[in-house]
């Protein structure tokens, strides 16, 4: 994606999301087998599963937002990553926001999150277990120098990297974003091995966790895949391009309105929402 193209995406979604949204009002989620229906960015979810609090691998933040609920692939690829991490002895993972249990759009934050295939982790693996007070009041640890050029070299840990890595090596995963001076650590740290960085993307903020995506579950057949990334490790010219100051002429677009759900979804809102 070009850069200018994606800069106008991002100001979408990010005047986008400050409305309240229908989604928030259904908090528990809808029976029937487990379907992902939609985009990324405009979905929702049949039979999301909530992601169990309490775990030995990972711990989930802000938990009153309610935003723990995604495809059961989604529950299970949080648990398989959190256990192969904490085996390895690098740390507890940090859970963020997940998706509402129906999905659909967040009221603040950010527009994807919609059909319970996206998860936000931590760039940090604590060894000591965070307390309650820590995780309804996160501390994001920004990795990336003011200059967005760089990460700062006394908070970036080889073991961030081995997280970031075992989640692009896993099969389910289609995309991962992080910060563009991330993804650079990631490409000049990485050996001749380096077919998982295809699916780390450079993307805005992305300075403190990962959001990693999934790819559409076979059986979910109103799911909306996107084109996978263009082929290669995405470490020369399109990432450079993040660090050049924008083109003349790319301006904030103006406050748009979300496209309505997908038949599907609204269909779904209109029945619980009575
Ligand atoms: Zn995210």
């Amino acid at each position: 994606m070009k850069k200018t193209f994606a800069l106008l995406l991002a100001l979408l979604a990010g005047s986008a999301a400050q409305a309240a949204t229908p989604w928030q009002q259904i908090t528990h989620p809808v029976a029937g087998s487990p379907q992902s229906i939609g985009s990324f960015s405009n979905g929702c979810i049949v039979g999301a599963s909530a992601l169990p609090l309490q775990s030995e691998n990972y711990q989930v933040m802000r938990t009153e937002q309610r935003r723990y609920f995604g495809h059961p692939d989604l529950v299970r690829f949080i648990e398989r990553l959190s256990q192969q991490v904490r085996g390895q002895g690098l740390g507890t993972v940090l859970v963020g926001d997940m998706g509402m249990a129906a999905g659909g759009r967040f009221s603040s934050g950010h527009a994807s999150h919609q059909t319970g295939l996206d998860v936000d982790i931590f760039l940090q693996l604590p060894q000591t277990r965070w307390t309650s007070a820590q995780l309804s009041r996160p501390q994001a640890l920004d990795l990336v120098a003011v200059n967005g050029k760089r990460v700062i070299p006394s908070l970036w840990k080889p073991e961030i990297g081995t997280l970031i890595k075992t989640a692009a090596e896993d099969s389910e995963v289609t995309r991962i974003f992080v910060n563009p001076a991330i993804k650079q650590q990631l490409c000049l740290d990485a050996g001749p091995d380096r077919g998982w960085l295809n699916k780390v993307r450079p993307w805005f903020a992305h300075r403190a966790h990962m959001h990693v995506r999934l790819r559409c579950p076979a059986d979910s057949l109103e799911c909306q895949e996107q084109a996978p990334p263009p082929p290669g490790d995405g470490c020369g010219a399109e990432l450079q391009s993040w660090f050049l100051p924008p083109p003349p002429g790319s301006k904030a677009p103006g406050k748009s309105t979300p496209p309505p759900p997908p038949p599907s979804c609204q269909a779904l809102l209109d029945k619980h929402l009575l």
